[in-house]
């Protein structure tokens, strides 16, 4: 499969897991039982596919959807069951009310305004529709103020037209469960909530899953940990998701002290061999890696010599041919696997995870592995992941 044709026109080639997946989802959704387990997909599904990954999911059980943008949910709507609720996050933009209203997707009501819009919409169409709020409990980003809910929650004809299914909020600095802002942020959560009819709540993403019980209410929404990739260090264990290959387009052996890439800012103190891969930053690998990263062959590290490219990068596989192990054009070298993470290629990158995985290029070929994967025990989760 690696060496067919159609993977040799790409420089690289992603593989999602789609049973890693769904057993991420399976042992999160298992891990917060009795709260429910939503999958956010916004993004495209954080660059993996939203189609797909949309699919396998609502096959793991999952049955609570999050995007950001009402073209995003657009684009899932159909491939989602009737029965299943689809939330925008970022709410109404005007002028999209009734798009929303017909596809059926649930916006989350950020403000006064986007509310009344909504409920304008609903008292014309003569029906109820429906919708989350989100309240700003300390983040100052996106939702309705204690004032604002204070306002909504007096007045009883909102609720008439729109059935609020969800109140929601996030926090700041659930990668930290030190933080007071947490807590701080639950009681605020809690307080505004209780002045609203009832309904599910939600407050915690994938940071929040790995916090105590108290901040996991009705509905975790679970972004990042589905994908294979732990919101801080030391939670976990999630099955990886993520597989990248890059392709070696040429190997070429560089004199001492000759300049490689971009700027010339690489050089070798004795003669040794440089692999150009298939694979740079209009791919969505971080230029930051300049210097820095490194691809993996067989196990042996091969680190990035130079800049970052466009569309290659050049590795010092010096170590190779002085094992006597070969590397030639057409070879396929490992840039995300079971030597390099995402959370490894982030921190080295000086970023997180989220931004690896989201800006993953369209350029790659594309894989999805269905292989259905056995749940783990999930003490070993509870071991090393519950604080
Ligand atoms: C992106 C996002 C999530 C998912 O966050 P993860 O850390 O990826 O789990 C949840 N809630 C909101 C409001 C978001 O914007």
């Amino acid at each position: 499969m690696v060496n067919d044709t159609s993977s040799d026109m790409a420089g690289g080639h992603l593989r999602v897991d789609l049973g890693a997946l769904a057993a991420n989802y399976r042992r999160m959704a298992n891990k917060i039982s009795p709260s429910s387990a939503a999958a956010v997909v916004k993004a495209d599904a954080y660059g993996l596919g939203a189609g797909p990954v949309c699919d396998a999911l609502a096959k793991a059980g999952c049955r609570d959807f999050f995007v950001a943008h009402l073209e995003e949910a657009l684009a899932v709507r159909a491939t989602l069951a009737d029965d299943a609720r689809l939330y925008v996050l970022n709410g109404l933009m005007p002028g999209t009310e009734a798009a929303c209203a017909t596809a059926g997707v649930v916006p989350v009501l950020n403000s006064l305004e986007q509310a009344s819009r909504w409920r304008d919409l609903a008292r014309d169409l003569d029906r109820p529709l429906a919708a989350a709020l989100q309240l700003d409990t300390g983040m100052a980003r996106l939702g309705l103020s204690p004032d604002a809910a204070a306002a909504i929650a007096g007045d009883a004809m909102f609720f008439h037209h729109v059935p609020v299914d969800l109140v929601m909020s996030h926090l700041a600095c659930s990668d930290e469960p030190e933080r007071a802002s947490n807590a701080d942020q639950a009681r605020v959560f809690a307080a505004m909530a209780d002045l609203l009819p009832r309904a599910r709540r939600s407050l915690a993403s994938s940071g929040g899953a790995f916090l105590p019980r108290d901040y996991h209410g009705d509905l975790v929404r679970l972004g990042l940990c589905l994908y294979g990739a732990a919101p801080r260090e030391g939670v976990g264990p999630l099955a990886p998701v993520v597989s990248l290959d890059a392709r070696v387009i040429q190997v070429r052996s560089v004199r001492a002290g000759e300049g490689v890439g971009y700027g010339l800012t690489f050089h070798r103190d004795a003669p040794g061999a440089i692999a150009t891969i298939g694979v740079g930053y209009g791919d969505g690998w971080p230029r930051a890696l300049s210097n820095k990263g490194a691809a993996y062959y067989r196990g042996h590290r091969l680190p990035i010599a130079g800049r970052v490219s466009m569309d290659s990068i050049t590795l010092d596989v010096t170590g190779l041919v002085e094992r006597g192990i070969h590397l030639g054009a057409g070879d396929t070298v490992e840039l995300l696997g079971p030597h390099q993470s995402l959370e490894a290629v982030a921190h080295e990158a000086g970023t997180i995870a989220y931004e690896i995985l989201t800006n993953l290029g369209r350029r790659y070929r594309r894989t999805y592995l269905e292989t259905p994967m056995p749940d783990v025990d999930d003490s070993l989760l509870a071991r090393s992941g519950q604080p």
